[in-house]
């Protein structure tokens, strides 16, 4: 295992047993399948069927999201070169990130903050779930990928997007929202794919964990009463995920809404906050740390 980078491999030591941790190895090692989101902004899930089956592409439809396929005998950069991507009537999303957006329920006509949004993979869900009927505004800081989640919203028909370039920590106090997205920047950890080369060094991952910790509370800070948000990481680190989110409820602004294991059939790891889901990387699913939290009255 000398590609995994040594801390990462050490911190998995330390929260998992040696099984669970075996378990993460075998994931990074395996070939995830590509996985698709119907725009339903475009097309409707019948005629993407129809289309993949003229096509002759094996497919799998998600029973707890029907907008979401499975692809069986293909690869994404096949199915990048067909139509239905050209038009932007399909997203490739990876099923773990499709659950985040899922998990908020995006409520119609309300004011939706997503505060890390490039490239706009959830942007876009927010705005397909919602028929373009909420506000959303999508905040992102790095000039580069904030032109890409703009190439994405336009491609995918999300005209009920605003797009601000900023820091989303630097959001004016005088905004709030009913409901809030944050997938938060992290290390990856969930990601990982053997052979492929990672920065991984702990004042990094510090500075990552002070990133994650700040941004959160500016989230809460700009919840509406009794509104719902989501943190969720590609990560399956405590310290970006359980400890951050302990940290925040000391405070005593929010609570955490559990979520039900049962509605989910991913592979999940232990968590060290009940209520919150972490999932194990296989061959469907990347690493994933998704938890929803609700601002008290
Ligand atoms: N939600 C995105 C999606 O589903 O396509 C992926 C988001 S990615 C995990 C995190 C993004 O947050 C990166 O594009 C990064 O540049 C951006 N980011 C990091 N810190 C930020 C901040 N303080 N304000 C706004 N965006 C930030």
């Amino acid at each position: 295992m000398e590609e995994i980078p040594e801390l990462l491999l050490q911190l998995l030591q330390e929260q998992y047993t040696e099984k669970e941790v075996n378990k993460i190895l075998e994931g990074y090692q395996t070939k995830r399948e590509t996985t698709l989101r119907v725009n339903t902004l475009k097309a409707t899930v019948e005629e993407i069927k129809q289309i993949l089956q003229s096509k002759k592409i094996e497919f799998e439809q998600m029973p707890w999201y029907p907008e979401a396929f499975v692809l069986r005998n293909i690869q994404e950069t096949e199915i990048e070169k067909g139509e239905i991507y050209e038009q932007g009537k399909i997203y490739l999303q990876s099923l773990s990130s499709m659950l985040p957006v899922l998990l908020l329920e995006p409520k119609k006509k309300v004011d939706i903050l997503d505060m890390a949004a490039a490239p706009g993979g959830k942007t876009t869900q927010l705005a397909a779930l919602t028929q373009n009927t909420a506000n959303i505004t999508a905040c992102e800081m790095n000039k580069m990928r904030a032109e890409r989640l703009k190439y994405n919203i336009e491609k995918q028909g999300a005209s009920s997007v605003y797009v601000m370039l900023t820091d989303s920590r630097k959001l004016d106090s005088c905004f709030s929202f009913d409901q809030i997205l944050l997938d938060a920047p992290c290390s990856g950890s969930g990601t990982i794919t053997v052979g492929e080369r990672r920065k991984f060094t702990k004042e990094w991952l510090e500075k990552i964990n002070h990133t994650q910790l700040t941004l959160l509370q500016k989230a809460i800070s700009l919840l509406k009463p009794g509104g719902n948000m989501i943190y969720s990481t590609c990560s399956i680190l405590s310290c970006e995920n359980e400890e951050i989110i302990k940290k925040v409820l000391k405070a005593g602004k929010i609570e955490l809404e559990p979520l039900s294991i049962e509605k989910l059939p991913v592979p999940q790891l232990p968590t060290k906050l009940p209520g919150t889901i972490t999932i194990c990387p296989n061959n469907l699913w990347e690493g994933f740390f998704v938890a929803t939290l609700r601002k008290l009255k």
